[in-house]
Order: C-alpha cells, then structure tokens, then sequence
C-alpha cells in the first residue's frame, strides 16, 4: 500500500471551510487505497498573531516559552483537520510533533531534527486511521516543546516523508506550485515543471517563500523527492528532485526577490589578516545572519567591507559595531535599510556564459542602481533599493524570457 505524506499550510488551512475542503482531500486520497499522514500549519495569520501577542505582553519573551506558545497554532489547527474528517464519516487522529516523534535539539525557535522515530504513526496507519501531525514543531531531550523556525511545517513534512519512507511527499500550497518568479510580484511568471533541489534551496535562500529552505536542504541531504502543488485544484505541480542532465539546458530557472535587507559598510579599514574575523565574530555574537560580504579592492592599504542583513538585525549591528570600528580604526560605519537582493538562479548558468552581463545591462538600461554584486556557481544576486524591487524582477524576468505568455498569445486570451 503507498503511503502519502501531504502538507497543508496556513492559508490552505484558514478557514473552516478550508480546512473541510483539506479533510475531504485526505479522506479521498486514503480512499484511493494509500496510507496517509497529513501535515498541517496552523491557520493563516494565527503564528504572526501569537508573537504580536507575545511581544505585548512581554518585550523580550524567554524562548522556551515563546515556542509553547507558537506550537499552539498548529496543535488548534490539526485538531480541527482531525475532527472534519471524522465529521466526514473518516477515521482520523491528531499528533503532536512530540507524539509523532519528533526530537530536536534545544535551540528554541529554531530548533534542528535530530531523530524521528515514527512508530506510533506507523501503528496508526495499520489500524487505518489517517494521521494528522501537527507541523513547525517538536521536542527536545528535556521534554520541552520546540519550533522550527518560520515555514518549519515544510521542514516537519519532508522529515516525516523521509523517516516513514513514504511514496511521495505533496506540499500544498495557495500557488500551484514553484514559479519562475513570485507570482504576486510577476503576473505571468510561469509555473516550472521541475526544479533540481539546489536551485530551490537558491531560491528559497532568496527569498522565494513558497518553500523554507531548511525543508529543501534537508530533502537534497536524504533525498526525499516531493512535489510543490494547489490546494485548491487537482492539477499537477512542481517536482523538486536531484537534478538530472537536460536540467542545464534551462539558463535560469527563477527569480527571487528578498525584501527587507539592510547593507552594512565598515568604511575604510587597514587591509590586515584578522580584520574581517573581528568584524564578523562580533555580529555573529549577536546571532545576526549575514548574507551577501564584499571586500573593495585594497588601495593604499585600505579596504572597505560590506555585508547585508535583515532589516530588523540592523540596530543591534550598529551598536555591536561601534566599538569595533573604533578599535580597529576604521573610517566609519555606513548603514542603510530599505534595500532589496534580487537573484537569478539556474543550474544552466555553469554552461552558459554572458547572464551576469545580460542581468546588469538590463537593470543598468532601466536606471537601476546595483549597489554590491555576489555570485555562486549557479546564482548571480545583486543589492538594489528596495522602492526598485518589483520592477526589476519585472524586467528580469522579461528580458530572460521566462513568461508565461509570448507576445502573440495575450494574458487575457490564454489564461484559464
Ligand atoms: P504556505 O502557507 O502554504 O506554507 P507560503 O505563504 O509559505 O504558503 O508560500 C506560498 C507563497 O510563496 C505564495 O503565495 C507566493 O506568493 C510566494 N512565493 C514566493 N516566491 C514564489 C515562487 N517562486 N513560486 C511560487 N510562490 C512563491
Ligand atoms: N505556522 C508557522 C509559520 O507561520 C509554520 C508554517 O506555517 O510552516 O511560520
Ligand atoms: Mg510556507
């Protein structure tokens, strides 16, 4: 018998009729003859409200309770996913991450897999029952209740589609699967058929939300192959899988867009061994991510180094900073907030020369300002304003003819 992992997020989850409309897909795909494990996020809205609430309450709440709070979501939302299916004439039951056999480390809010041991699901399933796990959440060795970081339902459904073995492993979603670019930025970005899991992790690292990236990782790490596909409609979505040979063929796959950031430049520093590992030991104290680094050339001696970060990491940046720039007799401390990184990503790039300069003479034709450039071997990301941030995925994703429709064939006429 094959047994199915399917996960439904906030918004396929956000009202009680959808969370029928997600009963009856469960109950008709055990019907079908499969064995099946549903993955549920708590309802859309729910995890943003409960840290409002948790930051009314209390300006820097303690971690552990923090995810004792958040768990909540999903716990109310598969209890009622569990309940319509019964309501449905169905044989289900709800799990917790605890009770599903998830064990993490102890890192509060953002916390690892470290074991699942799925034997209770797979009692459950012999005895019929579709089992309905509770998602972004598990528990540590000391019993306390842990999360998995933001979109971590994901993560819960690949690691359970691994641990169990499953068949296959569905993330529904409100999209109908991974499109060449955002689709609430880019009205006709087009639905990809395939995606290899390093492009999606590139993507999912730059922004694109439809997957986190800690889901795609793990995947690629124990190759669990899974498909990215509509809630609302029984069309086939993307395969995200290792990649394979005509996979290159495409030059770039996506476009991703991360809001948000912020550009850190430490002006005018000595150019010496040790410089830049007292700077980044310094923000990595503060657990701040850092995301793209560039070092100017050296001239006379000098060098400047910029970084980007979250927005909301940039006051505790500066005051982390400050006292290194002094002591390491830097020029300044340049910061600026608002801006955007725009990437484009394809495994083709290895064989295919010329994006980069494609990519900035189609931004620098439209005025837009790259402000730091970084590349990896299949991704080439660059800082702009962030006021530019949708009109350049725009013209990205134009000029590298990633559009649903051809010029012949109008949006309006062939749209469903
Ligand atoms: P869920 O609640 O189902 O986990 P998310 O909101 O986390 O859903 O992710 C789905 C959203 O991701 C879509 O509504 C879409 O706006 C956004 N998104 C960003 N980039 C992409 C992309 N390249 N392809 C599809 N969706 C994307
Ligand atoms: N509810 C959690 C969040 O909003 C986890 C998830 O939706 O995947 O981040
Ligand atoms: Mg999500």
């Amino acid at each position: 018998m094959r047994l199915i992992v399917q996960k439904y997020g906030g918004t396929s989850v956000g009202t009680p009729e959808r969370i029928r409309n997600v009963a009856g897909r469960l109950l008709a795909t055990q019907q079908e003859g499969c064995k099946v494990v549903g993955v549920i996020s708590a309802m859309a809205g729910v995890t943003d409200n409960l840290i409002k609430l948790a930051r009314e309450t209390s300006p820097q709440p303690t971690e552990r309770e923090l995810d004792a709070l958040l768990a909540t979501g999903e716990l109310a939302a598969v209890a009622l996913t569990a309940m319509a299916i019964n309501a449905l004439g169905g044989k289900a039951i709800s799990l917790t991450g605890a009770e599903a056999g998830i064990l993490t480390d102890r890192a509060h809010t953002r916390a690892r897999i470290a074991n699942i041991s799925p034997k209770q699901i797979h009692e459950l399933l012999a005895d019929d029952y579709i089992v309905v796990v509770a998602g972004f959440q598990g528990q540590n060795a000391d019993g306390d209740t842990t999360t998995l970081g933001r979109g971590g339902t994901d993560l819960t459904a690949i690691a359970l589609a691994g641990a169990l073995n499953a068949d296959a492993c569905q993330i529904f979603t409100d999209v109908d699967g991974v499109f060449t670019c955002d689709p609430r930025i880019v009205s006709d970005a087009k639905k990809i058929d395939e995606v290899a899991y390093d492009e999606l992790l590139e993507m999912a690292g730059a922004g694109s939300k439809v997957m986190q990236s800690r889901a795609v990782e793990f995947a690629k790490k124990f190759g669990v192959e899974f498909e990215v596909r509509s809630s609302l409609k029984s069309d086939i979505g993307t395969i995200a899988k290792e990649e394979t040979a005509n996979m290159e063929d495409v030059v770039i796959r996506g476009i991703s867009v991360d809001r948000n950031q912020a550009k850190v430049t430490v002006d005018d520093v000595r150019d010496e061994a040790g410089i830049a590992g007292r700077i980044f030991s310094v923000i990595a104290s503060g657990n701040i991510v850092v995301d793209m680094i560039v070092q100017s050339v050296s001239k006379h001696g000098t060098t400047d180094i910029s970084f980007t970060i979250h927005e909301n990491d940039l006051d505790s940046a500066i005051k982390l900073l400050e006292p290194v720039v002094k002591e390491v007799q830097a020029a300044g401390l340049i910061t600026k907030s608002g801006v955007a990184k725009l990437s484009v990503v394809g495994i083709g790039m290895r064989s295919h020369s010329g994006v980069a300069a494609r990519l900035f003479d189609c931004l620098g034709k439209s005025g837009i300002n790259i402000q730091l450039i970084s590349t990896s071997e299949i991704k080439i990301a660059v800082v702009i304003d962030g006021q530019d941030a949708d009109r350049a995925a725009q013209l990205t994703h134009k000029e590298f003819g990633l559009a649903r429709f051809t010029p012949s064939q109008p949006a309006s006429a062939a749209d469903e």
